[in-house]
């Protein structure tokens, strides 16, 4: 116990704090988003001196620091890595729980993207299980207008 505690009980006060923000998503995530929302494509990025190809796209290489300009498709297929099961619910969880969270190395690219795994059964679900994107029909711009990966 620290000695400033000594002999007293700390006072501890829960409240719920509600913080609205906006973000803004930045040239390359935002063409990310916008492939998606508008042809249901996938996009990776190259860097140029290491050749890998990143998705979810970013600026600047985390490797080699290279810039990032080199856009390429990807397939909306690809392969689980690794996954979770998520039981405890909270408000941030975009699905109700039980859900799976898997990350997914997508055809084409050498990255993996974290996405939600559905239709799938908890038994059967492996890691380098195939896997397809499922998209949203009215798609907003967000990781959402892909709702889930299932299984091929
Ligand atoms: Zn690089």
């Amino acid at each position: 116990m620290e000695p400033w505690l000594e002999g007293l009980t700390p006072i501890v006060e829960h409240q719920d704090l509600k913080v609205p923000y906006r973000y803004s998503m930045g040239a390359t995530t935002s063409k990310f988003f916008i492939e998606i929302r508008d042809r249901k494509r996938i996009l990776g990025i190259r860097c140029p001196k290491c050749k890998i190809v990143f998705v979810p796209p970013r600026s600047i290489c985390g490797r080699c620091l290279s810039s990032l300009e080199e856009w390429v498709e990807v397939s909306d297929k690809g392969t689980v890595q690794t996954y979770t099961i998520v039981h405890y619910a909270t408000p941030a969880q975009p699905a109700p729980t039980p859900l799976i969270y898997g990350i997914i190395k997508l055809d084409g690219a050498d990255t993996g993207l974290g996405h939600m795994i559905n239709e799938a059964s908890y038994e059967n679900l492996r890691v380098g299980t195939r896997v397809q994107a499922v998209f949203k029909e009215e798609r907003v711009g967000n990781m959402l207008d892909i709702l889930y990966f299932k299984p091929l």
